[in-house]
């Protein structure tokens, strides 16, 4: 049985000294559940990869206490210095030079010059970052390709004994991934993946931000083009009008079609923030709730909801080969 444990000093010190020895630890963080590993430390950030079957190619977020702690080894410019400074600790991660002689291990790079650092705020998050004193990789804590663990209990249905230990925070508070921003080249900024920070709240740092067109991003993708992931067992559908009598429904505020077998509301209020908590939630009990399919209503496509249809659209995108689902933005 993998260890589950409440967070308190002597877990916590448990967990680092694991990590310091080069074994997997899942700890919580505000966006979802991480699976750590010591990011200077090859073999240990092999093993992640193969605990995810995660692609190679797709690289790492590398967490810190603080960002002074990342000074070392990725290059901060002016516009990552406001960035840090306004939403650090926080869901935002930066994509950003990485210096020469850097310790991070070039498997969690996937080999490239650039390197993705983010501090979190959960406290056991923090806490654990600390008293490991190095830094630490930390995708979420979910086979590659699958639904993300927002429960501890989702990381062990997961990953079972590829993790040594896991931390019980108790459930995430923002529910989704961080945003990933590549501020690597200093002509523009660009947002990899929407995601806890909003893409207004970073335009009101940085001004407008460089990104895919709009029709790029919303047309209709051929097989192949939109990587399948955050993908729960059954086949997800979107802009649900009306749903079928053998779908399961995700439902938000007031739009809630009838019929289904079973209905799970995102938010009854139509708070985008609570169905950004309740998201991954919903995905995994629909699973279990004995229909063929998941049907999705609209969900608005601002602030949070950003986040929140890029998650989806992914859900629900061709899963060709599910044995090998390509896991990353
Ligand atoms: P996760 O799988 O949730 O840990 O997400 C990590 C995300 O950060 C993925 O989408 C990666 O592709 C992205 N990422 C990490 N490092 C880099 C990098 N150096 N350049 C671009 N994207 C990166
Ligand atoms: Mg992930």
């Amino acid at each position: 049985m993998v260890e589950v444990r409440r967070p308190d000093p002597e877990a916590i010190a448990r967990a680092a000294a694991l990590l310091r020895s080069g074994r997997l630890v899942a700890f919580p963080t505000e966006t979802v559940y991480g699976l750590g590993a010591d990011a200077t430390n090859d073999a240990a950030v092999a093993a992640l990869f193969r605990a995810k079957r995660r692609p190679a190619h797709n690289p790492l977020i590398v967490h810190l206490a603080e960002a002074a702690a990342a000074e070392s080894f990725a290059s901060f410019d002016e516009r990552a210095r406001r960035l840090v400074a306004r939403f650090w600790p926080g869901p935002l991660t930066l994509v950003l030079p990485q210096r020469p002689g850097s310790p991070i291990s070039r498997l969690a790079t996937a080999g490239l010059d650039t390197v993705a650092v983010r501090v979190p705020a959960h406290p056991v998050a923090l806490a654990l970052l600390r008293a490991v004193a190095r830094p630490i990789v930390a995708p979420s804590a979910n086979r590659s390709g699958r639904v993300s663990p927002t429960r501890a209990q989702d990381v062990v249905a997961e990953l079972g004994e590829a993790v040594a230990l896991v931390l019980d925070g108790g459930p995430c508070a923002i529910g989704v991934e961080s945003t990933v921003v590549d501020l690597s080249r200093p002509e523009d900024a660009r947002i990899l993946r929407p995601g806890g920070v909003t893409r207004d709240e970073l335009e009101a740092i940085l001004g407008p931000l460089a990104e895919p067109s709009r029709a790029e991003a919303e047309a209709p993708r051929a097989p192949g083009m939109l990587a399948s992931h955050y993908a729960p067992r059954l086949p997800v559908r979107l802009d649900a009008r009306s749903v079928a009598p053998d779908e399961a429904l995700l439902a938000f505020g007031t739009n809630e079609p009838p019929g289904a077998l079973w209905t799970f509301n995102l938010s009854p209020s139509g708070d985008l923030f609570e169905a950004a908590r309740n998201l991954y939630r919903a995905l995994r009990a629909a699973d279990e709730s004995g229909a063929r399919a998941i049907a999705v209503v609209p969900i608005p496509k601002e602030g949070i909801g950003e986040a929140i249809c890029d998650r989806l659209a992914r859900a629900a995108a061709p899963r060709p080969d599910r044995s090998s689902a390509p896991e990353g933005v």
